[in-house]
Formats: C-alpha cells, structure tokens, sequence
C-alpha cells in the first residue's frame, strides 16, 4: 500500500522515533507547529476514526497520556493541545492523533470559522443511543 506512515512503521522512510511498542509508534511530525510536536500512529493501517478498532484507539490514547507526560516534564511544555483530523482536513490517510506541546509564549493559534452556522439541533432531534 502506498501510504507514507506504513513506510515509516516498516522502516523505508525514516522517522524521529519516541516510543514504540507491538501496537503504535510515536514520532516526530516532520513539519512541527510547535518543538515537540508528535504523532502516534497504530502499526496496523486504519485510515481514521470511522475504521479503527477500539482496542487500538484505547491503547493510542493510553501512550498518548503517558507522553503528554514526559513532553510536559522533557520540554517544560505548559500545556498539550490534541488534534486528530478524520477525512476532510486529514492530509495523511493512516490514523494519526498530534500530539502539540504547548508553551506560555508560544503564539499558537488555531483558527475556526465560528460564524459557520450547521443544521445540528435539528439533524440531532431524535438521535437514540440504544
Ligand atoms: P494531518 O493533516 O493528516 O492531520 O497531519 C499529517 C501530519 O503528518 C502533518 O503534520 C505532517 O507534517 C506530518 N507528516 C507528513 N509526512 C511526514 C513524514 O514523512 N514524516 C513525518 N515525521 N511526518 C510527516
Ligand atoms: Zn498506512
């Protein structure tokens, strides 16, 4: 398959690797918002959060507590913001959360259009759980 993040798993592209175990790996984004800034993929290929299973979503978001924790103490970070993009606005198609180290000067801003008004209330009227 011809996806970037499968090659940085099997070791054809290299990466900036953190940590990794039999289920993920975290590395490096290449391009970085902020000093630190990582990703942590699953080593099996999901595209987003329509196809992961939950098991490897649980473990993602287990290593990804457990790193905040180390940029937070390894980097002085005062902060970590999380962003996982699914679909539009996801630039790679193999599940990934970014994890962005965040500092008290650090002028990061991310921007949202809040003007954009969707039809919610209504699409959600008799949403059922169950
Ligand atoms: P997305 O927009 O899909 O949520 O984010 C994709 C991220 O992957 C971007 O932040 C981008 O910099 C990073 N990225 C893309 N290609 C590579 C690569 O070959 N190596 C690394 N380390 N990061 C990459
Ligand atoms: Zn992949």
């Amino acid at each position: 398959m011809d996806c970037i993040f499968c090659k940085i798993i099997n070791g054809e592209i290299p990466s900036y690797t953190i940590f990794e175990d039999d289920k993920v790996k975290a590395f490096l984004d290449i391009n970085p918002v902020s000093d630190g800034h990582t990703l942590i993929i699953p080593k099996n290929h999901f595209e987003n959060i329509y196809d992961i299973d939950l098991d490897t979503l649980k473990h993602i978001e287990m290593v990804s507590k457990n790193l905040s924790k180390i940029l937070q103490e390894k980097l002085g970070a005062t902060g970590i913001t999380r962003m996982q993009n699914n679909g539009h606005g996801q630039d790679v198609k193999h599940y990934h959360m970014h994890l962005i180290p965040r500092f008290d000067d650090d002028k990061l801003e991310f921007s949202l259009n809040r003007k954009k008004i969707l039809n919610a209330e209504e699409a959600f009227k008799n949403l059922n759980f169950n």
